[in-house]
């Protein structure tokens, strides 16, 4: 008598970094974001738990492969190379690249072809493509700055210490909303969102797309883009 058999959920270690609205954000001291809801409902249909830890973009990959992370959910590209190293989910969200600029600056696309500093947050699919398209075949004269949030890429953009910014478009006009800052022009890259696990855990793995499928069938995640994106 008196004895209740407890069943504990199985809880989730998941990697973000949380500089990428509405994706993941602080607010109010919490993170928060589309990508945080999601997990928060995927983590309920299927019964378990998820503990959020905020890091540097290019740790999280890493995070996986090492085992501190279980999951990682931070808008992040389905690429090929990163295919090598985790697994992804089913593709629940699609973005391009932009160019952001500041909201007083006369510059458009070209400022990617000239003598301009340009901020990226490191290891991102942005980083990436200022690299292959610009700064190896030597079209840019001016300095690829590499940051590890994209807070930091925002506020140098917003005092003009660097000419432009390339990063996902829906996060470029996030940013567009409460800073001095504008979206001059879209680069089509057809990416398309993952979310990550170490490589071979087919039965989390499983439970994710079974949960995503679910949430895209049950209207849960139009939901969320009318909570995110007005
Ligand atoms: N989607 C981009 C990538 O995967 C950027 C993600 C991010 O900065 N959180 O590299």
């Amino acid at each position: 008598f008196g004895v209740t058999a407890g069943v504990l959920a199985q809880s989730y270690v998941v990697g973000t970094n949380a500089s990428f609205p509405p994706f993941e954000y602080v607010e109010n001291g919490e993170i928060t974001g589309f990508d945080i809801d999601l997990m928060k409902e995927i983590a309920a249909l299927k019964g378990f738990e998820v503990e959020v830890r905020d890091i540097s973009f290019d740790s999280l990959i890493p995070g996986l492969a090492s085992g501190s992370l279980d999951i990682v959910a931070a808008g992040m590209t389905i690429t090929a190379d990163r295919e090598k190293v985790v697994d992804f989910s089913d593709p629940y969200y699609s973005a391009n690249q932009s160019v952001l600029v500041h909201q007083d600056s006369d510059n458009n696309l070209t400022v990617l072809y000239g003598n301009h500093d340009i901020g990226v947050q490191t290891g991102t699919t942005g980083d990436t493509w200022v690299r292959d398209n610009l700064v190896e075949p030597e079209v840019m004269t001016g300095e690829l700055r590499n940051y590890d949030s994209y807070v930091f890429v925002i506020r140098d953009l917003a005092n003009q210490n660097i000419a432009a910014a390339v990063l996902d478009k829906p996060v470029a006009e996030t940013y567009s909303k409460n800073n001095p800052v504008k979206v001059v022009a879209e680069i089509i890259t057809g990416e398309e969102y993952g979310i990550a696990v170490q490589k071979g855990n087919q039965e989390l793995l499983t439970q994710i797309n079974e949960g995503l499928a679910e949430l895209k069938a049950n209207g849960t995640i139009d939901k969320l883009i009318e909570k995110y994106f007005d």
